[in-house]
């Protein structure tokens, strides 16, 4: 680049190269390092991977080898990233267009394990029998042989636990002394005013015959997306800054998980079947999160839009209408008293429990805050096996490896004072039950205790590059494809392996999930970086880039391979017929 010339000046003369063997001329060329890194993220090697140190356990030589270290995020490591957003991909695919139930119902039970059942009930009404008559030392037994039965019928096969444990067994279940709280009706979640019906389980989506006799099974892509706060610019900063309601945005965006959940819940109800999704949470220009979802079946675009309209969920928290705290003057806590008590007065603060009696005795309350989408839902329909079904399943995917904040950096000053407006209200908003920012409103959290930081909570959603979205950002149902992400792995290892012709590679460590009909052969370790038999990031960096170029080259020309034999094998058959014809 030339340096600009100033007006009235000379201009510059032809920049010329630095001299040779100058500081500049040395400076300008790359460093070899940032070469080496760039090579092994075009070859999709890992940049920061984990030495683990495998020994033998028959010879019992040591091997150290690398494995990836599985980021999700491209700041990371691109590589990984990108090799968890392919999974992710492949995920969706799966289980979008799919005819058949991923999951078919569980097998029945054996006679073992219902009689094993019976017994648990057997126990449980003799317990109550003991409890009533206050027979403590036979509740006691009764207790021991009720865990001796339920490890029985765990061991015998079956899922879960027959019934929560009793309080005696299981401390810390209810913190609160006294008669177990009832939950306040006021502080339930209305039911929307919704159609209801009887969820079947079925996640498969309609056919549809068309009068050509061919069927098709179209599936869907939608986005949900959250109310205005104020009229903003294409760059996503408000038109009026005063006017933006940055108060809601804060509150709406730490709850959006919520609300998305509601509206599943009532999406199956209005529907009448377990309706599946995947999708990512992300944030919009206006820094405010939206959702993506593809779903497995069609629902009439109306059903969609009149379930986002109605659905909302309420907040039933303690009022944060008056900040009563700074942080230059906060609550303290008395050891003494083992609460969190007011600076001057000494006066303990409301606790988590009178704070919500106040909300449940008064007639009048009302939630301290409403989350409801906004009036904008696209929803479509996609048919599968289209470069359209592949293209929703990339825009879907789009953000998964960046970090929210990264998502759309601020580069203009307004840009930056809208993130900066939008963080100070989240540091403010409560998280959860449990947030240290409670006490900013006089009010001790829920498990309150000596180590909280008040208006200094740690959670996520209080950081500025997360946006308030805190949670998880992938969101897949259930019984979407029946396979987690690691069973995904496994199948595109699988894949891989037949195509190589490799039975086995010794390196099974990461994909064992549980199947142990492979002889344990090796003994796993994690090795430190400054162990001797480590060497340095930048050696095995090298060793593993070679590696993956021999195995890429290996890979494509199997590719080849395998397309010649087909092409061979459909040559040989056409000139057979071709023969045939010939000789008739
Ligand atoms: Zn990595
Ligand atoms: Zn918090």
């Amino acid at each position: 680049m030339t340096a600009p010339t100033l007006p009235g000046l000379e201009p510059a003369p032809t920049p010329v190269a630095p001299r040779p063997g100058s500081r500049a001329a040395r400076m300008a060329l790359p460093r070899s390092i940032d070469v080496l890194k760039d090579i092994a993220i075009e070859y999709g090697v890992c940049v920061r991977p984990l030495a683990m140190r495998r020994t033998d356990l028959d010879t019992g030589l040591t091997e150290v080898i690398d494995l990836p270290c599985g980021a999700t995020r491209e700041d990371k490591c691109p590589p990984c990233a990108k090799k968890n957003r392919r999974l992710r991909q492949a995920q969706i695919r799966e289980g979008w267009h799919r005819n058949d139930e991923p999951l078919p119902g569980p097998e029945p039970a054996t006679e073992a394990q219902k009689s094993l059942v019976l017994f648990r009930a057997h126990l449980e009404f003799s317990r109550d029998e003991a409890l009533r008559a206050a027979q403590w030392d036979q509740v006691t037994d009764l207790d021991e042989a009720i865990r001796e039965v339920e490890e029985a019928i765990t061991a015998e096969g079956l899922r879960g636990r027959v019934g929560p444990p009793h309080a005696s067994d299981d401390e810390g279940q209810d913190d609160e002394p006294g008669p177990r709280r009832k939950r306040s009706t006021k502080r339930r979640q209305d039911a929307p005013e919704l159609p209801r019906r009887k969820v079947e389980r079925r996640t498969v989506g309609k056919t549809y015959i068309a009068p050509d006799g061919s069927t098709y099974q179209p599936s869907m892509w939608l986005t949900l997306t959250l109310d205005s706060y104020g009229p903003v610019r294409p760059d996503g900063t408000p038109v009026n800054p005063a006017r933006y309601d940055y108060r809601r945005a804060a509150w709406d965006a730490v709850h959006f998980p919520r609300l998305l959940d509601q509206f599943w819940q009532n999406l199956r109800r209005c529907e009448g079947w377990n309706v599946q999704y995947a999708g990512c949470v992300e944030p919009q220009r206006r820094l405010a999160p939206h959702a993506h979802f593809v779903i497995r079946g069609t629902i009439p675009r109306d059903v969609l839009r009149t379930v986002a309209a109605a659905t909302y969920h309420q907040v039933w928290w303690p009022s944060v209408d008056v900040q009563r705290y700074t942080l230059d003057r906060l609550p303290i806590w008395d050891e003494q008293a083992a609460a969190w008590v007011d600076p001057d007065t000494r006066e303990p603060l409301t606790t988590w429990t009178e704070a919500l009696d106040i909300i449940d005795d008064d007639p009048d309350a009302e939630p301290v805050h409403v989350v409801r989408f906004g009036s904008q839902v696209d929803a479509r329909g996609v048919m599968p096996g289209t470069e359209d079904a592949e293209r929703t399943i990339r825009y879907v995917t789009k953000y998964i490896t960046k970090h929210t904040g990264d998502c759309h950096k601020a580069t203009t000053d307004r840009q930056r004072k809208h993130l900066d407006r939008l963080w100070q209200q989240l540091q403010l908003t409560p998280c959860t039950d449990r947030c240290a920012n409670w006490l900013l409103y006089g009010i001790q959290p829920k498990k309150a205790h000596a180590k909280l930081k008040p208006g200094r909570c740690k959670g996520k959603v209080h950081q500025r590059d997360t946006l308030g979205i805190g949670g998880r950002r992938i969101l897949i149902s259930r019984d979407w494809s029946g396979k987690t992400l690691a069973d995904h792995k496994h199948d595109a290892r699988a894949w891989v392996r037949a195509l190589l012709g490799v039975t086995t590679d010794g390196t099974q460590l990461v994909d064992n999930q549980g199947d142990t009909t492979e002889r344990i052969r090796h003994a796993w370790e994690l090795a430190r970086p400054d162990d001797p038999d480590v060497g340095p990031m930048t050696h095995r960096l090298m060793r593993s880039i070679s590696e993956r170029a021999r195995w890429r080259s290996e890979l494509l020309a199997a590719k080849d391979r395998a397309a010649q034999e087909s092409l061979d094998l459909s040559a040989t058959q056409h000139s057979a017929q071709h023969d045939g014809e010939e000789t008739q």
